[in-house]
């Protein structure tokens, strides 16, 4: 390869999506690249930014994926597919109507924390009656330290715009929550022209679109993730699982045992602050079901 890119073939560039078998990378002239991986391993991830060998004037194959700030994954069935890397942060896109599911919410921010990336919680469609109740609800998360903003794709996303600039943010939400619409807010061109461009590559049979990165401005960009669901887990230790709830770090070095995994064991911290009132019950039995589905998961694979 030390001759390859003496004679210019290898160029480097950034993951701004990712087909699923293919990806599109753009290069620093701002060319983009239909690229393959070499190696059936798919581990290159939006985001990512990599090393390509020239195959044609408008292919390429990835050599190389350069260091990562961070990563986050996306479960499939058991597994886990990498869904984006070196994001600034993740807006989790919540509505009243559709109801969000709060084991959702929960799931995702513990992804986000193992990753050590911050989040915004952004609750949309605040132009319906319900939205009140639901942002009432939000009340604990922005308790524990998070971002909790109120928006509405289809009429004022003022309070989502200045938190995203200069950044990447990563823009995740389960279906019916209005982030199509809201990523259609943001991006002035006309989204639907990249599912035209996705549906053309490759063999021409249908491809999926699982994440793809649009520019806002010189710095400021997004990741949508369409027919995403859900962050894998998979990877995390169960220690790592209970120092993403951020609100039970204060606890977990006083446990009495050090491996307490904060279910029934005695002397456990978290527990106690739980009883007191330190820590929601909410969240504690989340992180209990959580850590239950884990295990089984990890026992079964
Ligand atoms: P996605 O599945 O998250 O991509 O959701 P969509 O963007 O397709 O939106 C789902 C539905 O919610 C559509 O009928 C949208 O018109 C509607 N919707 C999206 N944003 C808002 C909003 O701010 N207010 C209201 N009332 N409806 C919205
Ligand atoms: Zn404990």
């Amino acid at each position: 390869t030390r001759r390859e890119r003496e004679q210019q073939v290898v160029v480097e560039g950034r993951v701004v999506a990712d087909f699923g078998r293919e990806f599109l990378v753009e290069l620093a002239d701002k060319r983009q690249l239909v690229c393959t991986r070499k190696g059936k391993k798919q581990d290159a991830a939006c985001g990512d930014f990599v090393e390509v060998k020239l195959t044609g004037s408008a292919q390429g194959s990835i050599l190389r994926v350069g260091t990562r700030r961070n990563l986050l994954f996306r479960s499939d069935e058991w597994r886990e597919k990498t869904l984006a890397a070196n994001v600034d942060q993740v807006v989790i896109l919540l509505a009243p109507k559709p109801a969000f599911s709060e084991a959702f919410l929960n799931l995702s921010l513990v992804a986000c924390e193992a990753a050590r990336i911050p989040v915004v919680i952004a609750l949309n469609k605040s132009d319906l009656p319900e939205h009140a109740a639901s942002l009432k609800s939000l009340a604990l998360y922005s308790s524990i330290g998070y971002t909790v903003i109120a928006m509405s794709a289809k009429g004022d996303i003022s309070a989502l715009k200045p938190l995203l600039e200069g950044k990447l943010s990563l823009l995740v939400g389960q279906s019916g929550m209005g982030k199509s619409k809201t990523v259609n807010a943001l991006v002035m061109t006309d989204v639907a022209r990249v599912g035209e461009l996705s549906a053309s590559l490759g063999s021409g049979t249908q491809t999926t679109t699982f994440s793809r990165m649009y520019r806002l401005d010189r710095d400021t960009a997004i990741i949508d993730t369409p027919g995403f669901q859900s962050f894998g887990l998979f990877h995390l230790t169960e220690d790592q699982i209970g120092e993403a709830m951020r609100e039970f770090r204060p606890f977990l070095g006083t446990c009495k045992f050090n491996d307490c995994a904060h279910r029934n064991e005695p002397g456990c911290a978290v527990i106690a602050a739980a009883t007191a009132g330190k820590i929601k019950a909410e969240r504690l039995s989340f992180y209990q079901v959580l850590l239950e589905q884990h295990r089984e998961l990890h026992e079964n694979h």
